[in-house]
């Protein structure tokens, strides 16, 4: 098979995913017609496998599409899919549920066993301190007892503050009642922060009290759009930075599921205005999920678009090169394997 681009001559990444078609790190098929394409990374353009090289890679694609690939995003004609680092984009509709809320809440989960540990080893190394200091007589009983108990706190808080920085957004506003300027919003205050809903669903407007006047709706700090969606990931994320677990998961993805969109579950949780403070733990697990996915659905979108524009140029020729090089009973014997039925 080739190894290269046949447009630009790049090199294929090998997959590991495959054992029919090692060679590409994002493959292309569309099982009811039976074509298959490796994807370039570098010009973004399709080579068409050679018709004979097909089979078993088609029927290998659908099996691995009905029992691990997890769906990412779908449009009518197309569906981006992922398995381990292989991405599929399988042409004609998957009639799989996506999971998006499910990744992001392996994430959840992950960052919560990431910050045991990290206060595990804080413990440890304050034990060492409290040791030391007290073979050399340099700390007290009660100096050790404190030690103890803060170690893995200290370093889970030092570990936040490396990764975050102090303010979730920094810049210059100023309050429209009486003109106090507001050049950040600190984690440390994000309880008291402001959601309310916008017209556009899903959206939020962050709002954050007047430290002089006092004014909040009418004055304060307004963030809106892409600035409030930003900050308010970030404060999220910060909220949430030792994790979740798996139960706090699995209950904020139902809430998601029963509202019916990360959209609606934002509308939902945020009502007619809630401080951040105030909303319950599973209730903030799925603000931030919801928020998240809002995000990287947007992404996504762009990119199906990109590849469905892509899929219609190299159909066409797919159509051309199959037709005139191919048998046609050939091409009906692989349909008819891969997609069952006659
Ligand atoms: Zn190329
Ligand atoms: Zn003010």
């Amino acid at each position: 098979m080739f190894r290269r681009c046949l447009v630009c001559s790049t090199p294929f990444q090998p997959n590991e995913e495959l054992e029919h078609f090692p060679l590409g790190q994002r493959v292309a098929f569309d099982p009811a017609k039976g074509r298959l394409w490796a994807v370039c990374k570098a010009c973004k353009r399709w080579s068409l496998a050679p018709i004979e090289e097909r089979w078993e890679a088609l029927d290998e694609l659908e099996k691995l599409t009905r029992d691990r690939a997890r769906l990412l995003s779908q449009t009518d004609n197309i569906a981006l899919l992922r398995v381990g680092h292989l991405e599929l984009v399988r042409v004609g509709r998957a009639d799989l549920s996506e999971e998006a809320w499910w990744r992001y809440g392996r994430e959840l989960t992950s960052r919560r066993r990431r910050y045991e540990k990290l206060s595990l080893a804080g413990t440890v190394v304050a034990g060492a301190v409290v040791v030391g200091g007290w073979a050399s007589g340099g700390i007290t009983l009660l100096g050790s007892w404190f030690l103890m108990g803060r170690g893995g706190e200290a370093l889970t808080g030092t570990a936040r503050w490396l990764r975050f920085g102090g303010a979730a957004w920094r810049g210059t506003r100023s309050c429209a009642r009486c003109g106090h300027t507001f050049h950040a919003v600190r984690y440390g205050a994000r309880s008291g922060l402001g959601l309310f809903p916008t017209q556009e669903p899903g959206a939020v407007d962050l709002v954050q009290r007047c430290p002089v006047c006092g004014a909040y709706r009418d004055g304060g700090l307004h963030l809106e759009g892409a600035d409030a969606e930003r900050t308010l990931r970030r404060v999220l994320a910060y909220h949430h930075f030792s994790g979740a677990d798996e139960r706090q998961v699995f209950s904020a993805t139902r809430l998601i599921q029963e509202a019916g969109s990360p959209q609606e579950l934002t509308r939902i949780v945020v009502r007619d205005g809630r401080r951040l403070g105030d909303l319950q733990r599973t209730g903030a697990v799925a603000l931030e999920i919801a928020a998240n996915e809002a995000a990287e659905q947007r992404l996504l979108e762009l990119e199906l678009a990109d590849l469905e524009a892509h899929w219609r140029t190299e159909e066409e020729l797919a159509a051309i090169v199959d037709g005139e090089l191919t048998p046609l009973p050939l091409l009906e014997t692989i349909r008819r394997r891969v997609v069952g039925g006659g």
